[in-house]
């Protein structure tokens, strides 16, 4: 008997007295999560309560007795504070932007960011870690900007999971259920109060999905959710965990995200112009778009493609092609065999899509080739990484040289508010004024850290160190007391840590790459280093392991036992259970933060960057962001970039890198203290790091620059091929179309340069070429000289495009074009002639195979 089926279901809400009504208000938004007074408001509610929720408001409110609900509406200190609170979220919501300002009045813009997970807070677990604290961040800081962007994603009935560590230090896994009437959640519903829903179809099954929001200051995010009576049960699974479950789930997983997300847009009355897919997961959502134009204005795919692409972005986060989703041919038939057949595609056009090549059928179709193919804009998350991209996917685009792929590069950033420690965000306030938190990205304001005297700033960080360490106590006594540990070891957590004593932070995922034991290999060098009398050194991990990564899970015990032995007892601590609020005490309390990725693999980490705002120092492997960040003086650098082919000895140099690094430089410069007790030269070092890396390292930056370098473009290219009717759209692709079919008779025939022996910088060679061009007309052409310093393999680096314009008809099709090089630097230099399609409107355009060298 299925019980369930029989269940009359009802909510129970909390019944807070009227003049309480605020409170629900600031829960259900969750720019509390950055508001300290909102912070500190709730934790007056109860302080016990609200750490056992796990900081959750919402939750707090339906467990708080009656009888202290309606006290508090006679305390006036308390409701003087939640006036104040509602007060200042009101203004926030209602204050002049950044976007407005930029963008006086143009109404009806909308962009929407999809992403498989999204960290805005401990408390609403839907997220594993960078990818989703990096998509939580880029929300926060689109609504500070003002931005008209909504975040659509996955609601999990369990999100991802919950780590504890046995007696022996294994990584233990456990899933608890999110319940949804707990949570800051508004289930969308139209206007007869009926849910707002949208079907999908997958393998001829029907699957309904709801639709929740979380507002997030101005910006909602859409959630979705498939654990519905009426769904089969492997599809009311679909929602369920987040990164859990083989292929079959995943695929369907990203359906739901990116044609199930924009379907839910549609079903809510959103259209937007722009949508960002954040890693390759959502970018399924492509095809949707161009369905759902096909269908209102009976286009075929390609006239549609036009302008879906132009209005779409990408960005890539992984540094190797095995970390990004690949399908097989069969699991695509099985799921969107219908689907791409009513576009009209054939199997080989739809699996092309997914390939580099699209003509190899030994390629698995891949999530990234899909998004790279179908958004106009892409890039990588830091310099260095968008140059790993580009080696990577450069097949794509196999007739242009690296330096000119369609794929570019925005670094990462972290949102301020949500990460800096509120004491220091007083001493900001009193030495830097309260700009900063508007416009972060002033350099000149951030100089002004100048005036703030050692002192201060160094007994602001000692107390956030101090908190720190209390924080680490109480979770390792907590931590012993569930593996069932005696007293008298219990008692000992106590006097792990010193609050006065160096104090370094490693927490991040235990992917191998990211070699959380490097630290390890020398355990007496560590133990000299740890425990020296007068300079000591501790050290607090934290971190999880994909469930599936044993050599992950190792690494992890590796670092439980050590912290077991007598030696390091009181100067190593794990803390288990890496989340946002874990990630919090970390970065506002540590000195230093430790990173030794295996370059080039970590494509940005953001972790750094939430220390730097807090004074901490970075201690890196150059790669990511750090590349970009360092300076020489306002943090360190292990090695110099280097990339070794055998990891070993890679491990065993960057390794000993490190201890002298910490020997010679850190621990030195972090106990020279004059008379007063302050480590001016460590302050100095704080003041550098503050100066270069917060007015770059923020998602304010970084979210500016996608507005301006992509959103605003993509719209503004997309309306032109969509107006009348996607009238530019039909012409473009019925011209490629054409193309394509003359192309074969293109030919550079001659290329001549006068003066090829020897020539002075300054002087300006004459180039010329002839070629035919067939049916195509010499006006749909564009003909140029790639020009350049050759490297000492012959290849041209970072070349310039010279237009050839002056043409002269020869004949049959045939032409003479002309132009001049002018040579600006010394040495070898070497020059192409290029061919290109140039589209009377878009000028000239690259499609592969559309492109001639000579
Ligand atoms: C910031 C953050 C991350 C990202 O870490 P990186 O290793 O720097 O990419 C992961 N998890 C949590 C909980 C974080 O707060």
């Amino acid at each position: 008997m299925d019980f369930t089926k029989m269940l009359h279901r009802f909510t129970v809400v909390p019944s807070l007295p009227d003049e309480l009504a605020a409170l629900h208000r600031i829960a259900y938004n969750l720019c509390w999560t950055w508001e300290p007074e909102a912070i500190e408001l709730f934790k007056r509610l109860d302080q016990e309560l609200w750490k056992e929720t796990r900081h959750n408001p919402v939750e707090m409110l339906g467990i708080l007795q009656q009888a202290t609900l309606e006290n508090l509406k006679h305390d006036d200190g308390f409701m003087s504070h939640l006036a104040r609170v509602e007060e200042k979220i009101n203004d926030y919501l209602s204050a002049r932007t950044w976007y407005e300002r930029l963008n006086k009045g143009n109404k009806g813009i909308q962009f929407a960011y999809f992403s498989m997970e999204f960290g805005i807070h401990e408390s609403l677990p839907i997220y594993s870690g960078g990818l989703g604290i990096l998509a939580g961040d880029h929300l926060k800081s689109a609504s500070d900007l003002g931005i008209p962007l909504c975040g659509v994603g996955l609601l999990y009935r369990q999100g991802y999971f919950r780590q504890y560590l046995n007696i022996e230090g294994w990584q233990q896994e456990y899933y608890p259920e999110n319940d949804f009437y707990n949570l800051p959640l508004h289930q969308e519903r139209d206007k007869e109060g009926n849910p707002v829903s949208f079907d999908l179809d997958l393998a001829g099954r029907r699957v309904r999905v709801h639709i929740w929001r979380v507002q997030v200051g101005r910006v909602p995010l859409y959630l979705l959710d498939t654990n519905l009576d009426e769904n089969a049960p492997e599809d009311r699974e679909i929602t369920t965990r987040l990164y859990g479950g083989d292929q079959d789930m995943r695929i369907r997983q990203e359906i739901l995200l990116g044609i199930g997300g924009v379907r839910a847009l549609r079903a809510l009355g959103i259209d937007p112009q722009v949508c960002h897919m954040n890693e390759g997961h959502a970018a399924f959502l492509a095809l949707e778009r161009i369905r759902l134009i096909m269908e209102g204005l009976k286009l075929k795919f390609s006239e549609a493609r036009e302008a879906v692409k132009a209005g779409n972005v990408f960005t890539t986060h992984t540094p190797v092609e095995a970390g990004i989703d690949h399908f097989p041919a069969d699991l695509l038939e099985k799921y969107l065999g219908r689907y791409y057949r009513s576009m009209g595609l054939s199997r080989d056009e739809f699996l092309g899509l997914g390939r580099q090549n699209p003509k190899n059928p030994y390629e698995n179709f891949c999530m990234a080739v899909l998004a790279l193919k179908l958004a106009d804009f892409s890039n990588g998350v830091s310099e260095l990484h968008g140059d790993v991209s580009r080696k990577m996917w450069k097949n794509i685009w196999p007739e242009l040289p690296e330096e000119q792929l369609p794929l570019t590069s925005v670094t990462n950033g972290v949102h301020m508010k949500t990460w800096l420690a509120t004491e220091k965000a007083g001493l900001l306030i009193r030495y830097l004024g309260t700009r900063w938190l508007e416009d972060s990205t002033d350099h000149n304001l951030w100089r002004k850290v100048n005036r703030i005297p050692d002192a201060e700033l160094w007994r602001t960080h000692n107390r956030c160190r101090e908190k720190l360490v209390d924080f680490s106590r109480r979770r390792l006594k907590e931590q012993l007391t569930k593996v069932g540990a005696t007293a008298k070891e219990i008692v000992v957590a106590d006097e792990v840590f010193d609050p006065d004593i160096l104090t370094i932070g490693f927490a991040r995922r235990f992917a191998t790459y990211k070699r959380g034991t490097l630290l390890l290999r020398d355990l007496d060098r560590l133990e000299r280093l740890l425990n020296d009398p007068t300079r000591p050194v501790q050290i607090i991990f934290a971190g999880k392991a994909h469930p599936a990564d044993h050599q992950g899970k190792e690494l992890i015990r590796e670092i439980i036992q050590l912290s077991h032995q007598e030696r390091f007892r009181h100067r190593i601590v794990f803390i288990e259970d890496y989340d946002m609020a874990v990630a919090r005490h970390l970065v506002q309390g540590v000195d230093v933060w430790l990173n030794t990725p295996r370059r080039p693999m970590e494509a940005s980490g953001t972790s750094g960057m939430k220390v730097a705002f807090n004074g901490g120092l970075n201690m890196s492997i150059l790669d990511g962001w750090w590349c970009e960040g360092y300076k020489g003086n306002n943090g360190w650098a292990i090695g110099s970039g280097e990339v070794y082919d055998d990891i070993e000895y890679q491990n065993e140099v960057e390794s000993r890198a490190m201890y002298d690094l910490l020997e010679k430089e850190i621990v030195p410069l972090f106990y020279d203290r004059g008379v007063d007790g302050i480590p001016r030269g460590w302050t100095a070092c704080m003041k550098a790091s503050l100066q270069t890396l917060c007015p770059i390292f923020s998602t304010d930056r970084m979210v500016c620059e996608y507005t301006e370098r992509f959103y605003l473009p993509a719209r503004r290219q997309s309306q032109l091929l969509e107006n009348g009717e996607f009238a530019l759209s039909i012409d473009l692709a019925a011209w490629k179309e054409k193309v394509h079919r003359h192309w074969h008779q293109v030919k550079i025939n001659e290329v001549e340069a006068d003066g090829t022996q020897e020539v002075s910088v300054g002087d300006r060679i004459p180039v010329s070429t002839t070629i035919s061009c067939g049916e195509i007309p010499i006006e749909e052409m564009s003909v140029d000289a790639y020009f350049g310093v050759l490297d000492s393999r012959g290849a041209i680096v970072g070349g310039e495009l010279i237009p050839l314009e002056t043409v002269t008809p020869l004949g049959h099709g045939n032409y003479r074009l002309s132009g001049e090089m002018e040579c600006r630097f010394c040495g070898r230099h070497g020059f192409l002639v290029r061919v290109m399609p140039k589209h009377p409107t878009f000028g000239s355009v690259y499609e592969p195979g559309l492109l001639v060298w000579g």
